[in-house]
């Protein structure tokens, strides 16, 4: 192991192993299976990358997406690793030579779609010496899944076909049926399931629920505002509202662009790259867009509608952080997405098993405890403690007794025979005097502008609290009309009180932007729209000279920034400062093909900008 370890910093550059790396590697180099379920950015790819470069042989990594393989590919090669794939998107001329490559054993990895395996089996794949064989994305293999693949259900034929070479099956998606699911499609031989936490503490969490479009878009750009040059992903579920989205974020010198399955394969290319190589700061997408990207410098994902399960939401906004660097997550949510989820749900043909995923979803949204808690624990992992980086945390929730409020709003459900639905019910309390109301009489109820002192969005909120606490339900058969429940009735007739939460204000719960620079995105456009933080300390002014530096190679290179060096590595520049090439290789993510290539210019650099 000592020599696995020395080849960590050699190639990666990196001092010391994650949790678990270390003993699922060396689980493959002892030819034994294993499965793998580690969050997003957790380090997954080290753990069969470097027993490919350890072990004699080629190594095969199964992957679900061309986008991902290029990118892992070129990474790899960045390294000085000897790598290749074979997919449709390699032209026929090309995959001739990297099979021949690969006959004369001269791959370390060989990435292969699904279909891309299947079709060398009885060709190609007999005549190499296969190291191990990683099915990447495995939960792709699950019906149960949000990923499925057809072609995934027929890679157990691996397991037969090649004895004695170890299997490795990676995921970041970790309920039980996914699990169950692969390890018996795949017919892994004895595996060690390894699951690492699936904590994420760099990503911050916070919820805002019954936010209108108005206030929700309000919210959205002052959210960007302070984060201008970094990369975001905004999550719609309808492919309008992307392009609605990413046209009024332009219009306020935004740099965003709408990706949805509705646009042509080369629109959604493109998109995807001017996001990758920084181009494109915001991405507004439906969940089309992100499965293949492996961007490591995205800042922050909003989801402007809920997820339909934690499975979904956990994933999205896993792709905010991956370099470990903190990150913001946002979430709004309404009673109309849930309509519309429920929808989702009873037409999918697995109703039980999705209402069930919705639920768990909502119980999140309209949690009053710590919300990493309740993620982790879904994920079947036990917590003690409280994370300080959600919004529950950081604005514990304030009770007071609310029974009045409670009973004018059931009291006006009452009054109106339970016909009427939440906007209405506001209406009546806050005496509205628009049409329909007054043609259903409604303004000569005892109850009408009861209300009238509470704004509309905290009447709003107070519903939304009063539904989670079961004194009122939502008939969705109904129209969404609102019906009193028993436990309802008995705050209505004084018999229990009914204990609310204040109203945060809207923008309270949004963690102020750090002023620093190293929250800034990786590199500056050619053509800037608008600069609104200037570097103004040394450390900001080294960092901006490092990603200018590390873009113009970039762009020379043809290569996503990150690829060059990762927004850590940089951060490690800094705050070693390091001077001399010995220092310099000392830095994380420098390894031996990466000081050789850039540690003059990087060293040169660095000594420039502090003696200034
Ligand atoms: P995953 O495939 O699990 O999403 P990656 O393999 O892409 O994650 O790794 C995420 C990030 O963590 C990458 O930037 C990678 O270089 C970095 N990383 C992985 N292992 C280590 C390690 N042992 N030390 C430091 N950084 C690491
Ligand atoms: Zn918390």
């Amino acid at each position: 192991m000592q020599e696995v370890a020395l080849l960590l910093k050699k190639i990666f550059g990196f001092d010391s192993f994650r949790p678990l790396q270390a003993e699922i590697i060396q689980q493959i180099i002892q030819k034994k299976d294993s499965l793998v379920l580690m969050p997003t950015g957790g380090g997954k790819s080290v753990c069969y990358q470097l027993p490919a470069v350890y072990l004699p042989g080629t190594a095969l990594v199964i992957s679900p997406l061309v986008a991902l393989m290029k990118d892992q590919v070129e990474g790899l090669i960045a390294n000085g690793v000897a790598a290749a794939a074979l997919n449709s998107s390699i032209p026929e001329e090309e995959k001739l030579q990297i099979r021949q490559q690969a006959l004369q054993g001269k791959l370390k990895l060989l990435y292969l779609s699904p279909e891309g395996l299947l079709g060398e089996l009885n060709g190609l794949l007999p005549c190499l010496e296969i190291s191990l064989i990683a099915v990447d994305e495995a939960h792709c293999i699950s019906r149960w899944g949000h990923d499925f693949r057809m072609e995934y259900t027929q890679l157990s034929v691996v397991r037969e076909r090649f004895p004695g070479v170890p299997v490795v099956a990676l995921t970041a998606t970790a309920d039980k049926i996914t699990r169950l699911d692969i390890l018996e499609q795949l017919r892994l031989n004895n595996p060690q399931v390894f699951v690492s936490s699936f904590d994420r503490p760099n990503l911050s969490l916070t919820v805002h629920r019954g936010l209108g479009k108005k206030e929700k878009l309000a919210a959205i750009l002052g959210f960007i505002r302070h984060r201008r040059e970094q990369s975001g992903i905004l999550y719609c579920m309808k492919r309008a509202d992307t392009e609605d989205l990413a046209r009024i974020l332009a219009t306020q010198g935004i740099r965003a662009a709408a990706y949805h399955a509705g646009l042509s394969a080369e629109q959604r290319e493109q998109t995807q790259n001017d996001f990758i190589h920084d181009r494109t700061a915001v991405i507004c997408a439906t969940i089309a867009f992100g499965m293949g990207i492996d961007k490591s410098n995205v800042r922050w994902v909003i989801h402007y509608n809920m997820p339909g399960s934690i499975e979904n939401y956990y994933q999205e906004i896993g792709r905010a952080g991956r370099d470990g660097t903190a990150s913001d997550t946002l979430l709004f949510y309404s009673l109309a997405d849930l309509v519309l989820l429920r929808r989702f749900a009873l037409e999918s043909g697995q109703d039980a098993v999705n209402l069930e995923k919705l639920n768990r979803m909502q119980r999140y949204c309209e949690t009053d405890i710590c919300r990493r808690r309740i993620l982790l624990n879904y994920f079947g992992e036990e917590t003690t403690r409280d994370c300080g980086n959600c919004d529950v945390c950081r604005n514990p929730p304030q009770r007071f007794d609310g029974s009045i409020l409670v009973q004018k709003a059931l009291s006006a459900i009452l009054r109106t025979e339970e016909r009427i639905g939440m906007q209405m019910l506001i209406d009546i309390l806050r005496a509205s005097a628009r049409e329909e109301l007054l043609r259903l009489g409604y303004d000569k109820l005892k109850t009408y502008g009861a209300g009238r002192d509470l704004p509309f969005r905290v009447w709003k909120e107070y519903l939304y609290q009063m539904l989670q606490l079961g004194y009122i339900e939502v008939d969705y058969t109904q129209a969404q009309t609102l019906k009193v429940t028993a436990s309802g009735r008995n705050v209505l007739y004084g018999e229990t009180k009914a204990l609310l939460t204040t109203c945060p204000e809207p923008q309270e719960t949004l963690r102020p932007p750090e002023k620093k620079g190293k929250k800034k995105t990786s590199a500056t456009p050619p053509t800037t729209p608008i600069r609104i933080l200037e570097a103004n300390t040394p450390e900001e002014t080294l960092m901006d000279s490092l990603r200018q530096l590390r873009r113009r190679i970039a762009q020379q290179e043809n290569k996503a920034a990150y690829l060059i060096f990762s927004d850590a590595t940089l951060e490690d520049m800094v705050h070693k400062k390091p001077l001399t090439r010995e220092a310099f290789a000392d830095i994380r993510g420098v390894g031996e093909v990466k000081l050789e290539k850039y540690g003059n210019v990087f060293v040169a650099l660095i000594g420039h900008v502090l003696k200034k």
